[in-house]
């Protein structure tokens, strides 16, 4: 496992309807396969409150391994 390519320990998503945080049901690790293309135009359903939500890098955060994150820390 390179420390250039960390595993992902958790993928967070904020639901933009009710402000529900809940793991993201696309999970994706090591870190390479992150791109500009996942954190666009993705539709997930929130586990809080049911309904669909949108999931771009303004309201999602992946942490890894290395300490690293995408998207927002503040999440
Ligand atoms: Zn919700």
């Amino acid at each position: 496992m390179s420390n250039l390519d960390p595993e992902t320990l958790s993928i967070t998503v904020k639901c933009l309807k009710c402000g529900g945080k809940f793991p993201s049901p696309i999970f994706m690790s090591p870190k390479s396969t992150f791109d500009s293309s996942v954190l666009e135009n993705n539709v997930v359903q929130c586990t809080v409150c049911g309904q669909m939500t949108g999931c771009d890098k303004e309201n999602f955060v992946a942490r890894f391994k290395d300490g690293g994150f995408v998207g927002n820390d503040a999440l």
